[in-house]
This record gives structure tokens, sequence and C-alpha cells, in this order.
């Protein structure tokens, strides 16, 4: 993959990138990533024709963290998890079909991931309507281009992920889930039921929660009491530390992708982008204090 490729990369990942060479350097030695961090990363669709760039970013991974299983959370919180380098945590959003291309990089190297996934999307009979209506509505066509790309992974594939060690969570049941919804039926299905349908289709306990879009759209207080009775964690759009204010119904996440170069990575869990995360960081721990009962 090419530094910059404009029909790829937008003008904002060109100049996090070319910011992320120089922060480069001084990567994991700027008292930001320490052995006690866990950082989350968040990543979406996984196109075919990225994976070779993908595997790179795995190798920037490996080289620089200690990269731990979703199972391994519990630990985490529990302050059990010892490494010797900041721990890394890789999840994927929505579901969708071409996130078994990364599957298959990450089993070449025994990693685990959590995958976010969406009943309604899983179940819908035209995937591609409603995955560009509920979930994604800009695409880029040279980036998203095949049907796989919009596509959700079906139960029975879920099964065989499931049983080569990765773990699966809810993303709602339609994603489109409103923060202060007052409806308890709409709240109930979106939290209850699609833990409920998850359960029963994979056999398996969902513990992990994430919301779509950002997190202060999507979660108020009614639906966080919700989350908090339900699950144990919490995964939200926001990027910064998990060992700071340590809880799991806050999990900070880094949104990455998976064409992005090593420097755009780089800057994008870097101070810079943290500090500009910092006020909606701020906003979702009131929330989340006043959703505590
Ligand atoms: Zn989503």
């Amino acid at each position: 993959m090419e530094f910059y490729n404009k029909s790829i990369h937008t003008k904002a990942q060109l100049i996090k990138s070319i910011l992320g060479s120089i922060e480069q350097p001084f990567f994991n030695i700027n008292g930001y990533l320490n052995k006690h961090d866990l950082i989350v990363l968040n990543y979406h669709s996984t196109p075919l024709k990225f994976i070779d760039n993908f595997e790179k970013q795995i190798d920037f991974y490996r080289a620089h963290f200690s990269i731990i299983s979703p199972n391994d959370l519990k630990n985490f919180y529990a302050n059990k998890l010892e490494s010797k380098k900041p721990k890394l945590l890789i999840t994927f959003d929505d579901g969708l079909s071409n996130n078994k291309y990364a599957l298959q990089v990450l089993d070449k190297y025994n990693i685990k991931a959590l995958l976010f996934v969406v009943p309604n999307f899983i179940e819908a009979a035209k995937q591609k309507e409603y995955y560009t209506t509920h979930i994604r509505s800009e695409i880029n066509r040279l980036i998203d281009s095949q049907q796989e790309d919009f596509t959700a992974l079906s139960w029975d594939e879920l099964k065989v992920i499931v049983a080569n060690g990765h773990l699966v969570g809810s993303h709602t049941m339609s994603h489109t889930l409103k923060a202060n919804t007052t409806n308890t039926e709409i709240l109930n299905r979106e939290i209850i039921t699609s833990k409920n349908m998850i359960e029963s289709q994979l056999k398996i306990n969902i513990e992990n929660f994430c919301a779509p879009f950002n997190s202060l759209l999507s979660v108020g207080e009614n639906e966080m009491k919700l989350i908090i009775k339900n699950y144990n964690y919490f995964h939200s759009t926001f990027p910064g530390s998990n060992c700071l204010n340590k809880n799991s119904y806050f999990i900070k996440r880094f949104n990455v992708e998976c064409f992005w170069t090593i420097p755009n990575i780089i800057h994008t869990l870097g101070h810079i982008e943290r500090l500009r995360w910092r006020k909606a960081r701020l906003s979702f721990e009131r929330l989340l204090k006043a959703s505590h009962p």
C-alpha cells in the first residue's frame, strides 16, 4: 500500500500519516503507553484487497504490545493481568462478512478478537440495503466494492468463529439505538433481546455490549442502566487510556481502519487524538456516574 492513495485515503488521513511519521521514533517511549494500560482497537469493514496491509498492522501491534484475548478483560478489570508490554485488544463492529479475511490473519498468529454483531442485519433479507440504510450510509466504492463488503457474517459462520476462540458481543438489535429512548419496548429489544438472541444462536454468554455511532448519541441514562444490568462490559466509541479511571462500563476504543498506514495508526494512538476526545470522555464519565444506582 502506498503512503497516500488519494482514491482511498482522505486528506485528514494523509495529515495523520505525516504527523505519525514525525511521532514514530518516539512511539512507546513518551509515556502515554505503559504496560498497565490497555489499548482497544475498533475495526469495521476489512475488504480482502487490504488484507496485506492489515497484516502489516498486526506485525506492528505484535512488536509493540501484548495482544490480549477478549476473555482476558475479566482479569484486566480485576487488576490481575500482568504483561511486559502495553496490552492491546482487537474488536470489529458490525459483523461484516469480509471480517473473515482479517480473522484468517489473526488465526495465523493465534490472536483472539471480539466481534460486535447486529441480529437484524444478520437476518435481513436484503443485507446490502440494510447495511447502507441502518449501519453505514457513506460508502467509498473504491474501498468497499464486493458483495461481502456489504453483507453480514451468518450465524453458522459466527459459530465457527466462536469455535476458533473469538468472542462475540451485542451491537444492538438493529443499529438504530438513540440516546434517552423512553420507549421500554425499544430499549428492551435493542439491549436485552439482542443479547438473548445471540446467546441462543451461538450458545455462549454475551457479556460485551457496544452501541452504534457516537456513544453519547446512542446511550443515555436509560440505556446505560439497562446495559449495566445485563452486561459486564460496555465498549465506547471514544479513544483513550483504559487504566485511567478504570471502568469496565466505559472501555475506550481507538477507531482504526485496515487500509491505514502505520504512521496514521501511531498518530491515532497518540496524544493529539486523545486530547481531541477529552470533552466527550468527560461527558460520558458524568453519564456513567448518573446511571449507577
Ligand atoms: Zn456499528
